[in-house]
């Protein structure tokens, strides 16, 4: 006969018939496939703790290496661009002095003492001159004693500037000079000044270029087009081209832009140095934390070990906290809290042992031994007070394993329970697998047995989701109880949690309540029920039966 309508879980009469024997099997080969999946995350793990840091430590080498190599060609570069804008503002300034001085002859004997003094404060220019044609006519190194021929201008840049690049002088036949030349007056210029960088590395590569003409105005070391390309209008560019780390910056003032690049096997020595530290570290941390990880899995599986011996040594017992009406604060019922007392007298939180029990399969023993524990402390309690309620937790690995209708159903018959009487609390976990859940939810209520969603609020459902389950109860989690009366940001949650349930027809618990305000508030705001310090605490079942019988 089936005893809980719409399943057929409970058909047959025999065990050996009965289709639930195949399920009382299904423990010990999920445990053994549990054990096995647990081992090789635990070795996954350990893999990940060493090696994770290495990697690490590896990685930064590189990154830090790369990005110093970076800051170091963009700091040569900058500085090269200074320098160019220095000499071009020397540049500037010389030839406007020498032309704002309205001098009739440019190269009077005072326009020749003006280009000596100019000479002199500007350590960029080499010499600077009176110009007709291509001829140096006067200037501040021959004053009237020697004209020059300069030759062709280059090119000219549109507001006039014309600009040679290549001049030799006699005063220096090694070396290149510029000259740039504007209303009469010319400046020559050391080209390599800016480019004279005393740096590190001597296979540094630098360069300053003139935008608007695409020329290289000096440079040293290897210079590639395409880097000059890839600035493309751009303020600064920074980049790894093969064998090389390339920096190039525009001036701030001036259409010119400066390059540095290095060859690569600086960051490989670089990298090279860091990892002989890093790697090391990086050792130490890794072999620290597989160590950490060994001993949170040894610590894990000894708590399973723990547990089973538990279980074998009843060491375990009941509390049942008082759930009462926030109106009559009248108790009506009760939620069963699961107690694990040690042989050596140490008692253990479920916090810590249920979440261990729950990645085992020892969760199922549990449950199996709190539906016993709970009909035998309660045996045929609902004959004599049909009005109560007594509420259990289960966990998600509960809410799928297939004989937990058989165990509400013990449940059931233990302690005389009629519709209503027995509640669930289940938590968001539980809803996880959508379709599952709904059938299971249906088969349990179809047993007379209510549901509750438990610490509500803390999982990733929202309340709109809920509609698609026939849920009976939502528990309002304590960290939003607890928020009651604070002046707290998150403080309107509750309100809003309490709002939504109503409007979706739902009962509420408020659970963690500690103050008369809290309970106020919720009463206030419609809330039916709590339990919570304020009302009682967890307490064995025959003074909880005291207390709400005289309640
Ligand atoms: P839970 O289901 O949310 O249970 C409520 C917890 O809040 C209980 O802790 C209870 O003692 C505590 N509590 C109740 N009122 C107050 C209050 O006013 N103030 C404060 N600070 N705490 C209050 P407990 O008994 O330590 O249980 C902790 C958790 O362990 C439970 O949270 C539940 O998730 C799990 N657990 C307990 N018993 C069982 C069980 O039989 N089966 C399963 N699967 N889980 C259980
Ligand atoms: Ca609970
Ligand atoms: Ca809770």
């Amino acid at each position: 006969m089936a005893l809980i309508p719409g399943t057929q879980i409970f058909s047959g009469s025999s065990r050996d018939k009965n289709p639930f024997s195949a399920v009382l099997q299904a423990p010990t080969r999920k445990t053994y496939s549990l054990t096995l999946a647990r081992k090789l995350i635990i070795w996954f793990f350990v893999a990940v703790a060493i090696a994770g840091p290495v990697v690490l430590a590896l990685h930064q080498a590189r990154s830090v290496s790369l990005q110093a190599e970076m800051d170091k060609v963009t700091s040569y570069a900058l500085d090269v661009q200074n320098r160019a804008d220095m000499t071009t503002d020397q540049t500037d300034a010389g030839i406007r002095s020498l032309a704002q001085s309205k001098a009739t002859d440019p190269c009077s004997a005072s326009q020749i003492k003006l280009m000596r003094q100019i000479d002199l404060s500007s350590s960029y220019i080499q010499a600077i001159g009176h110009v007709e044609g291509e001829t140096m006519i006067c200037s501040s190194i021959w004053g009237n004693r020697e004209s020059f021929n300069l030759g062709p201008v280059d090119f000219t840049s549109k507001r006039g500037i014309k600009f040679r690049t290549n001049v030799n002088f006699p005063f220096d036949p090694a070396s290149k000079y510029a000259v740039i030349e504007r209303d009469g007056y010319a400046a020559i210029i050391h080209k390599q000044l800016p480019i004279d960088a005393t740096t590190q590395e001597k296979d540094v590569s630098l360069a300053t270029m003139w935008l608007d003409y695409g020329q290289v105005y000096a440079s040293k070391g290897t210079i590639k087009p395409e880097w000059i390309k890839a600035l493309n209008g751009k303020k600064s560019i920074q980049l790894v081209d093969d064998g090389y780390v390339v920096a190039i910056v525009r001036s701030p003032k001036y259409r010119a832009a400066s390059l540095a690049a290095l060859p690569k096997t600086y960051i490989n020595q670089r990298i090279n140095e860091l990892t002989l530290f890093l790697l090391p570290v990086g050792l130490v941390c890794g072999l620290l934390l597989a160590i950490a990880v060994f001993y949170l899995i040894r610590s894990q599986s000894s708590m399973q070990a723990f547990l089973k011996a538990g279980l074998s040594r009843n060491e375990f017992f009941m509390h049942y906290q008082p759930i009462v009406d926030l109106t009559t604060r009248k108790c009506v019922g009760a939620e069963a809290l699961l107690r694990w007392e040690r042989a050596n007298g140490e008692p253990m939180r479920p916090e810590i042992f249920i979440p261990v029990a729950e990645e085992s399969a020892l969760i199922h023993s549990i449950t199996e031994r709190v539906a016993k524990l709970v009909g035998k402390d309660a045996q045929k309690v609902f004959a004599e007070h049909p009005d109560f309620h007594l509420a259990v937790n289960v966990s998600a690995a509960d809410f799928y394993a297939e004989d937990i209708l058989q165990i509400l159903h013990s449940l059931k018959e233990a302690t005389a329970a009629g519709a209503g009487n027995l509640m669930v609390e289940a938590t968001e976990r539980c809803l996880m697998d959508a379709s599952a859940a709904k059938s299971v939810i249906t088969q349990i209520r179809a047993a007379g047995v209510q549901i509750a969603l438990d610490d509500f609020g803390t999982g990733y459902s929202s309340l709109s989701y809920l509609d698609a389950f026939q849920i009976d109860y939502i528990k309002i989690d304590k960290s939003f109880v607890d928020k009651i009366g604070i002046d707290a940001p998150t403080s309107y949650v509750v309100a809003h949690i309490i709002e939504m349930a109503k409007s979706m027809g739902m009962k509420m618990i408020a659970e963690g309540v500690e103050t008369e305000e809290q309970a106020t508030y919720l009463r206030e705001h419609g809330v039916h029920y709590a339990q919570g310090w304020l009302f009682g605490m967890p307490m064995p079942f025959e003074e909880f039966l005291k207390l709400a019988t005289t309640r």
